[in-house]
């Protein structure tokens, strides 16, 4: 088979850069994913269902170690069929700051600066309630939030004990000058999630000449001759082929990019080499970091009163604030309710007030031991390692006590993990957070980009994802940002699709 642009992963980069390439009816795309595809909107249910993560039925199975000295946990989700990780996320639909963005533009990334960034942030959207110089009707992801009517009581209650604390109301957390309590703004309509699958590929996007879908084909390695691309050595269902093309751009998000990477001789020398690859380019930045948002949470036990039910919507309100030792960004911080939690090794319906620590400072890794890509990679997520990460982190559990402890809140729902003295005591909440933090499910940062004159230490590509060192061969997905965003990923991995499909269409890549 020969292809002219193959793009590796349909997730949230990959399946966007396809849709928006092909809509230049020279550009022609095959986009090729390990997992399976619906095509005729014969979704199944929990990919249907966006009140709630889909966890195991369309997912890799990666386990991970939170923190050192723990055991490894199976909580490490990331979505395996058309459309990705946005298939099965939980809807939540952030920018990030400003702030994030300019960051990434002060590293020399001048094309990653906020103002350069909007206009793709809007072109994703259609947002249904708010219309301002932030927002876009006319783009394909609808975007909303849960009126008051909608809201579950304990998110409503959420809300009440945020403005008891005196934060202020922010009824549009994108935007950017806005901080403070609301409903989330989400990828979610009538209950179902809105995934970049549904959303961009359409039915007359995928009816193109230009663009086929090649599903249930999981890429080995990336073929050179010499340093450029000759194409792919892919797997489909046991049958190994190659594909042969000029040009692959790899989606395969930030846990399996590197790995391809890795096997296709590009990294750093003893990476490579565990990999049984030969080496074609040593990049050192491949696979070094892994950035994460650390998770935590106190459990509470509801009374009677709240009418909870196992159907409700997992989130639907959020507050966002600045944390007491934030880096540059405001809003670092991100403290949401979770509705009864279907937990796996807990039969009690309890509810939570989760935090996402939003501008870690620590990093984890990631490791790959074997040329199949079957195999999972070791992941040390090393969350909360870093004192300062851990001290925002303390304080927004403290937080969370205060809110469950306020009027609205306090007859509602009793604490129940860690249990009330726990709360109260500094030493007990570090020991707490230790204990029971785990992932964002936000990893991102395996194959940053840099400035053209960073070092091969801080940087794998280039500004717009060109692999250093070889020819025909681009990174465009999670595993490009040089640092991780205040906010959840989903929407800056649509952003980033977003560009590198422009990108493509106009011929600048
Ligand atoms: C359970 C969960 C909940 C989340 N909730 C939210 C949320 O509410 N809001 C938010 O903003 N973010 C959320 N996220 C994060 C967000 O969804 C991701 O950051 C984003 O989808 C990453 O996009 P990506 O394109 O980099 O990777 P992905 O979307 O994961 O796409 C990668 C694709 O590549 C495929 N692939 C991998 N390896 C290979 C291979 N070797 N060959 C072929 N194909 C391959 C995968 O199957 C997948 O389809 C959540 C993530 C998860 C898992």
């Amino acid at each position: 088979m020969e292809a002219k642009t193959i793009v590796v992963g349909a997730g949230s980069s990959g399946a966007v850069i396809a849709a928006r390439a092909t809509e230049d009816a020279g550009r022609e795309v095959l986009l090729v994913e390990a997992g399976p595809d619906y095509p005729s909107g014969d979704l199944p249910p929990d990919l249907v269902d966006g009140t709630r993560n889909s966890m195991r039925r369309h997912d890799w199975g990666h386990l991970h170690r939170a923190r050192p000295g723990r055991r490894m946990l199976f909580w490490f989700p990331r979505g395996r069929v058309v459309g990705g990780s946005s298939a099965v996320n939980t809807c939540i639909a952030l920018r990030g700051q400003p702030a994030d963005y300019d960051e990434w533009a002060s590293r020399g990334l001048r094309d990653w600066g906020w103002d350069a960034c909007l206009p793709a942030f809007k072109r994703l959207e259609n947002d249904l309630d708010v219309r301002s110089a932030w927002h876009s009707q006319d783009g394909p992801v609808p975007i909303r939030r849960h009126p008051a009517s909608e809201l579950v009581r304990w998110q409503a209650l959420f809300l009440d004990a945020c403005k008891a604390l005196g934060f202020p109301r922010a009824d549009d957390s994108n935007d950017p000058t806005a901080t403070g309590w609301g409903p989330h703004a989400m990828n979610k309509v009538g209950g179902e999630r809105m995934s970049v699958a549904r959303c961009y590929l359409t039915a007359p996007v995928r009816a193109r000449a230009n663009l086929r879908i090649q599903p249930l084909t999981i890429v080995r390695r990336v073929l050179f001759e010499g340093r450029r691309v000759r194409g792919l050595e892919v797997e489909t269902q046991g049958r190994v082929s190659v594909i042969v093309s000029r040009r692959v751009v790899l989606c395969a998000g930030a846990t399996a990019t590197p790995g391809i990477l890795l096997r296709s001789g590009i990294g750093p020398r003893r990476s490579v080499e565990r990999v049984g690859a030969d080496p074609v380019m040593e990049l050192p930045a491949v696979g070094a970091r892994l950035l994460d948002h650390p998770g935590v949470a106190i459990f509470l036990r509801p009374r009677r009163s709240l009418h909870q039910t196992m159907r409700d919507p997992l989130i639907q309100t959020v507050l966002r604030y600045t944390s007491s030792k934030a880096s540059s960004c405001p809003n670092d911080m991100i403290l949401q309710p979770g509705s009864v939690l279907p937990l796996p090794f807990m039969t009690l319906p309890l509810v939570s007030l989760m935090c996402s620590v939003g501008k870690p400072r620590g990093f984890g890794t990631i490791e790959f031991t074997s040329p199949d890509p079957r195999v999972r990679p070791q992941i040390e997520s090393r969350l909360l390692v870093d004192d300062q990460d851990r001290h925002r982190a303390v304080e927004a559990m403290r937080l969370a006590a205060d809110l469950a402890e306020t009027a609205p809140m306090r007859g509602e729902a009793t604490f129940f993990w860690p249990p009330g003295r726990a709360v109260a005591s500094e030493t007990k909440m570090r020991t707490w957070i230790g204990r029971i933090c785990d992932s964002g499910y936000h990893p991102c940062g395996t194959v940053p980009m840099g400035a053209d004159d960073a070092r091969d230490t801080d940087a794998a590509t280039d500004g717009r994802g060109r692999v250093r060192g070889v020819e025909g061969l681009w990174v465009a997905d999670a595993s490009l940002m040089p640092t991780i965003p205040s906010a959840n990923t989903n929407l800056t991995t649509i952003m980033m699709g977003e560009r590198f499909g422009e990108w493509m269409k106009t011929g600048q890549m």
